[in-house]
């Protein structure tokens, strides 16, 4: 039984999930969870964990940046029918950076008395944005960085412009933004200011900020096997 459902509408509710930390699941995700017909998820192994957590007993329907349109018109007219989904993926919130975004869309054109809600959580970027102590409202979040073309065009547009820069990198990519930096944009490798988030709200939970360089030795002084999660935000002109 949905506890937020009005007569008979069937309800999405798009719900944040931890990022690391268990105990950052809000009551009203708990709840939803409780409550909903079923649980769209990226990864039924991974939910299944989160989910039997919390001791919460609920059919998973398998729902990831892979499946198809027909998937998709298929959980909808499932949902049609006075059902309350909830849909939720690995990790933080869904549709930023995870997919989300082609279903709800989905819904939102089939024209069915479907409402969409959204249960809001924890998200990677907003947690490191929160913590950077950069200042100014406006902030450009890119995604997942580029894996190799357009690397350099975004890098030139980030330091162009006055907004703070947020994006996701891989741990195996980390080291070769850095040099691409420091080789292409030498002034701004040593005066712009980075942040980085790592394995936010996790066990090594590491916050790195300085100059870009200070923030490169860091790493370099380690080892090369760098890991773990990384939210990187960059402010070009501090
Ligand atoms: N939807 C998620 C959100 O709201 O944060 C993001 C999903 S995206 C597929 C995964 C990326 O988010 C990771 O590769 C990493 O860049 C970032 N990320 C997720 N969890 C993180 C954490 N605990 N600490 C730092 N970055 C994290």
């Amino acid at each position: 039984m949905c506890g937020e459902r009005k007569g008979d509408e069937s309800i999405l509710y798009v719900v944040a999930t931890p990022i690391g930390n268990l105990e950052d699941i809000t009551l009203r995700a708990l709840r939803v969870l409780g409550e909903v017909d079923a649980i769209l998820c990226e990864d039924t192994r991974v939910t299944g964990k989160l989910l039997a957590h919390f001791d919460i007993k609920k059919p998973l329907i398998s729902y990831h940046a892979r499946s198809s349109q027909h998937r998709e018109e298929e959980i909808i007219q499932a949902l049609g029918e006075g059902k309350c989904y909830a849909l939720v993926s690995d990790a933080g919130t869904p549709a930023i950076s995870d997919p989300g975004s082609k279903l709800i869309d989905a819904v939102y054109r089939s024209k069915k008395e479907i409402r969409v809600v959204p249960v809001p959580g924890p998200s990677a970027v907003i947690s490191a944005l929160s913590v950077s102590g950069f200042f100014g409202n406006q902030f450009t979040f890119y995604g997942f960085f580029p894996q190799k073309k357009g690397r350099k065009k975004l890098l030139e547009e980030i330091f162009s412009s006055s907004r703070i820069a947020v994006f996701y990198e891989s741990p195996h990519r980390i080291l070769k933004l850095f040099e691409m930096i420091q080789n292409e944009f030498p002034n701004y490798y040593q005066s712009a200011n980075m942040f980085i988030g790592r394995e936010l709200t996790k066990m090594y939970e590491e916050l790195v900020r300085g100059t870009i360089s200070d923030v490169h030795t860091h790493f370099l002084t380690r080892d090369r096997n760098i890991r773990g999660e990384f939210v990187i935000i960059i402010y070009p002109h501090s």
